[in-house]
């Protein structure tokens, strides 16, 4: 047995070396390789960039049979074949947007034991006659890539690939290898239900981006501190996400009137636009695309220096996915979110109307995660780390809140300025009006309510915007406040409001964390 181990790892070795060029293997990789070589199931979790591909097709060309990946996505099914054939391994796709002669040539060669490595689409593999085929043939193992599209629990659930369990039953004997970047918990134990793994052999690499640094911003002139933000990154490149096509155009718009080389990406942009965009951001002649989540999947791109979400996520997994596109190349980098409590309660509103109910749950739960990380006052990256399982309790020091703890102090006397400003404006008007008037804003609307009149007009005037915008949202947390959603989001008092205005009790705040950024000592300041 050990003897046939070493063999076996003599030669992954030596094909690791000839084939691919590469000296050793990564973390987890052997493992896996050797396991699913002696017909072991398994299970692979690393994050993108952590090399699973190899984890499939070195072990292809080590036994005699051949080996069936599954994936999902057919241009990166397209990019591998054209990789190992370019290497000299006969590897071939079989999906529905295959013309008859193709599909039948490829079908041929199959039939002839002339392929090593097969790329099929989840709907093929399930079609009975090749079903059929594969019990005939008997692959030495089975991979499923993106393989948390399985999971009901996964945040990219694709019902044909929820069907891949059934392939068990049809090739009892055949090991399967579950692969993906993205799987919280749940997800984990469903991808192992579904497909039915055996005690399978479980790799799961760190997901920890040391070098990502994680930042959470109150979202308040968004437009403009995207601007200031991206002029700091004098050109470095970036991936602004927002929620929707229209907003990328916008963005991108205001961003190359500010003299920034940006561009729009998202659906429904045609074809060839979003190719020369893509070009042009990987030849560096663009800095900033401004996408939305269709922006992504399959972008090998090193030295993206900062990713900014202009909206919150559904889901950690997005967020992980997203900001994970930074820093590939292991230099510092920034993950910067805009956080406005409203989005929030937006997208809440979005996933009420979901009709699947378990749907609904599922994105309810996600989406609950996400939003206590983005409102988190200790470490993102323990919030994020804990999330995908890999339990950890060491703050990590390159997030805003390591770097800049949120203190405490007695926010008795700013908190009467606010609410009182709320009650002399006849609680009818939202924060940014609020702060405003706090601060003595000469603009045309208060001027013309003549709120420069009023007792509390510029009794905040020494502190910033943001200051003022971070107390109003605490007191909305501590429901001192509320906001009137059907009415413009106004902000009215409420009873606990009274006895901070009579100054009956204490009331500490966090300190408004502003400017973080500016602090940041990474190399692209
Ligand atoms: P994933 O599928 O996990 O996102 P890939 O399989 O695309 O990652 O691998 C990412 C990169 O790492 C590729 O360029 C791949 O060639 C490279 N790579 C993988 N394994 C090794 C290795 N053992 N040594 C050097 N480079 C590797
Ligand atoms: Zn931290």
């Amino acid at each position: 047995q050990s003897q046939h181990n070493q063999d076996l790892i003599a030669k992954l070795k030596q094909q690791l070396q000839r084939v691919f060029g590469y000296t050793s293997f990564r973390d987890g990789q052997l493992d896996v390789m050797l396991n699913a070589l002696q017909g072991r199931d398994t299970l692979v979790l690393m994050p993108t960039g952590g090399g699973k591909s190899l984890c499939y097709q070195l072990p292809a060309l080590c036994h005699e049979g051949l080996t069936v990946v599954i994936s999902p996505l057919l241009s990166l099914m397209q990019d591998q074949v054209e990789a190992l054939q370019a290497m000299g391994i006969s590897a071939a796709t079989l999906h529905s947007g295959l013309s008859s002669e193709t599909a039948l040539a490829t079908l041929q060669q199959l039939q002839r034991q002339q392929i090593k490595v097969l790329y099929v689409s989840p709907e093929r593999a399930l079609q009975p006659s090749f079903i059929q085929r594969l019990q005939e043939y008997q692959p030495g193992f089975i991979a499923i890539d993106e393989a948390h599209c399985i999971s009901q629990w996964g945040h990219d659930f694709r019902p044909e690939y929820g069907q891949l369990g059934q392939l068990r039953q049809y090739l009892p004997n055949v090991p399967f290898m579950a692969l993906t970047a993205t799987a919280d918990a749940a997800t984990q134990h469903d991808i192992m239900e579904r497909l039915q793994l055996q005690q399978p052999y479980c790799h799961r690499s760190s997901f920890d981006r040391p070098n990502i640094r994680y930042v959470v911003q109150e979202k308040f002139k968004p437009l403009k501190q995207i601007k200031d933000y991206v002029k700091k990154q004098k050109g470095s490149a970036g991936i602004i996400y927002c929620g929707s096509r229209k907003k990328t155009e916008e963005i991108s718009e205001s961003l190359q009137q500010a003299g920034i080389k940006a561009a729009p990406y998202h659906a429904k942009l045609e074809h060839a636009l979003k190719e020369s965009t893509l070009r042009q951001f990987l030849r560096d002649d663009i800095d900033v695309v401004v996408a939305t989540i269709a922006f992504g999947m399959g972008i090998n791109k090193p030295n993206i220096r900062f990713v900014v979400h202009f909206d919150i996520p559904r889901s950690i997994e997005s967020y992980y996915q997203e900001t994970g596109r930074a820093g590939r190349d292991g230099l510092p980098a920034e993950a910067l979110m805009l956080f406005d409590p409203r989005d929030a309660q937006w997208i809440q509103r979005m996933i009420e109307e979901q009709d699947n109910e378990h749907r609904r749950l599922v994105e309810k739960q996600k989406f609950a995660a996400m939003q206590a990380m983005a409102e988190a006052q200790t470490c993102r990256r323990l919030v994020l780390l804990n999330y995908f399982n890999e339990f950890t309790d060491k703050e990590c020091g390159n997030c805003d809140l390591c770097l800049d703890p949120p203190q405490r102090f007695d926010a008795l006397e700013d908190a009467q300025k606010a609410l009182s400003c709320v009650y002399r404006v006849g609680q009818q008007f939202g924060i940014a009006h609020i702060v405003e008037v706090l601060r003595g804003s000469k603009n045309q609307r208060v001027l013309e309510l003549k709120h420069d009149q009023l007792s509390t007009y510029g009794i905040g005037q020494e502190q910033s915007h943001e200051y003022w915008f971070s107390i109003l949202r605490q007191l909305i947390h501590r429901g001192l406040i509320v906001q009137d959603i059907r009415r413009f989001a106004a902000l009215q008092l409420t009873e606990a409001a009274r006895s901070v205005l009579r100054g009956e009790v204490t009331l500490e705040l966090a300190k408004p964390r502003i400017n973080l950024t500016a602090t940041r000592n990474s190399i692209t300041d």
